[in-house]
Parts: C-alpha cells; sequence; structure tokens
C-alpha cells in the first residue's frame, strides 16, 4: 500500500508539537496508473494503423500506381486499417459513454427471440461465409426480459460474433436460454480455439487479446467484451465465461429477473 505523510503543526500549544498521519492513497495511485495505462493503450491501438496507412501512401506516391495489381492491394490493405480505425474510434465512445454511466437505458420489455433475430441479420452472413451453424435451443414460454433491447442486442452481437470468429469452419455456435429460480441465463457455446487458463480472468480488460496479432489481423479491437460485461452490469447481472482450449468456449449471462418485473 502507499501512503503520504502529513504533518501538521500545532500552533499555540506552546510546545511546538505536530500531529502526523499517513493517509493511504493506494486507491487513487491505482485510478492514475490504470488511467495512463488505458492512454498508453489507445495511443499505440490507433497509431498501429496509422502507421500502416501512412506507410502504404507513402510507397504509392513514391513508386506511382503504374501497377495496377499492386496499387489495388495497396488500397484494399489502407481501406481495411481505416475500417478498423473507424471501429476502434466508435468502440472507445461507446465503452467511454456507458462507463461513465452517460448512456441512458431505455428500459422495456425485450423478448428473447427478437434479440436473436437482431442478432442473426448482423451475424448470419457472417456464419454463413465461414460455415458455421448457428443453433438455437430457446426454452419454451420464457418471460420477457426487461432491459434496453439495443444494448442486449449488442452484447449478443458481440459474444456471436467472437463465437464465430474464433469457431472453424463445420463449427456450430449454439445460444440456448434457461431459468433458474429467479435468473435468466443465456449462453453462447461455441466448438472453437478456446481460452487458454491463464488469460480466461483477463479476456474483460480493455485492449486485452490473448494473440494480439491475430486477433488485430482479424478486425479485433480487444474492446468488445469489455463493453458486454458493463452493459450486463447495468443490468444487474454478471457474466462468466468456460473454455477448454481447441474445443470451444461458452460464455453465459445472467440477469436477475426481480430487477426486470420490478422495473
Ligand atoms: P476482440 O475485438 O479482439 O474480439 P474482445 O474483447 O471481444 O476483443 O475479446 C477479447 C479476446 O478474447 C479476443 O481477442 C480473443 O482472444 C478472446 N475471445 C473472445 N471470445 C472468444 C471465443 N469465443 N473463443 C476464443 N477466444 C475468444
Amino acid at each position: 500500500r502507499i501512503f503520504r505523510l502529513h504533518i501538521t503543526p500545532l500552533h499555540g500549544s506552546g510546545q511546538g508539537g505536530a500531529v502526523v498521519f499517513l493517509r493511504d492513497i493506494t486507491e487513487r495511485r491505482n485510478m492514475e496508473q490504470m488511467r495512463s495505462e488505458f492512454v498508453a493503450n489507445v495511443s499505440h491501438e490507433l497509431r498501429t494503423p496509422l502507421t500502416s496507412i501512412h506507410g502504404f501512401v507513402e510507397t504509392l506516391l513514391e513508386s506511382g500506381t503504374d501497377d495496377p495489381e499492386m496499387t489495388r492491394h495497396f488500397l484494399e490493405i489502407i481501406a481495411d486499417e481505416t475500417t478498423r480505425l473507424a471501429k476502434l474510434v466508435e468502440e472507445l465512445l461507446d465503452l467511454s459513454r456507458i462507463e461513465e454511466r452517460r448512456v441512458v437505458y431505455r428500459w422495456q420489455r425485450v423478448k428473447i427471440d427478437e434479440l436473436l433475430d437482431r442478432a442473426l441479420a448482423v451475424c448470419g452472413t457472417y456464419a454463413e461465409e465461414k460455415q458455421v451453424a448457428i443453433k438455437a435451443n430457446l426454452s419454451p414460454r420464457l418471460p420477457p426480459l426487461y432491459g434496453d433491447p439495443d444494448m442486449l442486442a449488442q452484447v449478443l452481437i458481440n459474444l456471436m460474433e467472437n463465437a464465430i470468429k474464433h469457431t472453424p469452419p463445420r463449427g456450430s455456435v449454439t445460444i440456448s436460454t434457461s431459468l433458474y429460480g429467479d435468473e435468466f441465463r443465456l449462453d453462447v457455446a461455441d466448438t472453437g480455439a478456446g481460452i487458454p487458463p491463464d488469460s480466461l480472468p483477463r479476456i474483460f480488460e480493455r485492449f486485452y487479446r490473448v494473440e494480439k496479432a491475430r486477433s488485430r489481423e482479424m478486425g479485433g479491437t480487444g474492446l468488445g467484451l469489455a463493453i458486454v460485461k458493463h452493459i450486463i452490469k447495468g443490468h444487474g447481472g454478471r457474466i462468466e465465461v468456460k473454455s477448454a482450449v481447441g474445443k470451444g468456449t461458452t460464455f453465459s449471462i445472467f440477469l436477475p429477473m426481480e430487477i426486470q418485473s420490478n422495473n
């Protein structure tokens, strides 16, 4: 722990005494450190695509555009990097709005199958392209959830996109739901690469990626799960993950039913 020493002279005692006390500033130091790590991370994440864009633009300017194949290849890289930059900025803004509670949740009844339809509309083509089957195993007569439909859809989309991304062709992603007492549970299970045990506790951290270079290549920003965790927390719930390397990963979301029905 870190302490700051405060010494206050005692006036009027005639003895020239002083009061000495220690203030525990560990928490503040930790916050400061997290903040500067975050700024360093953001700068690094922004700089990487910018360096690449800059490099390819310079090369095109210097070597000209006579070779149409090479020009096209470089332009494609520039386009990909630009898309990633835009996604990064978008997700950073989302995360900071959610973390600072600047988002206003639009609380309402949300049907699970509607959430799933919305997520499928976004991820369905990606799954088809990758030949990953999406299966749904929804328990019948589930009461609607109470929450923000856009936020909850975002959670499902992030989890499904990750699951598809890390699952090889002919694998599958299964969405299942259940009720445990007063808790609603939604699982997103994949038959993909899995996550090594030492990485598991860290995957919800901002910018944490198991394989940094590969994830970046696949368009990852490392912010998706941090956003998911905050949204679930904002709904009074929690998220858990179980994984076996080479077998697959299951993310489980738990949302309290009483919060949903009280609102
Ligand atoms: P990213 O934008 O890189 O996907 P996330 O915050 O969504 O960032 O995920 C953090 C890291 O967790 C990913 O880079 C990946 O290494 C790992 N991960 C997330 N979901 C899965 C999954 N379903 N299977 C394997 N690894 C996963």
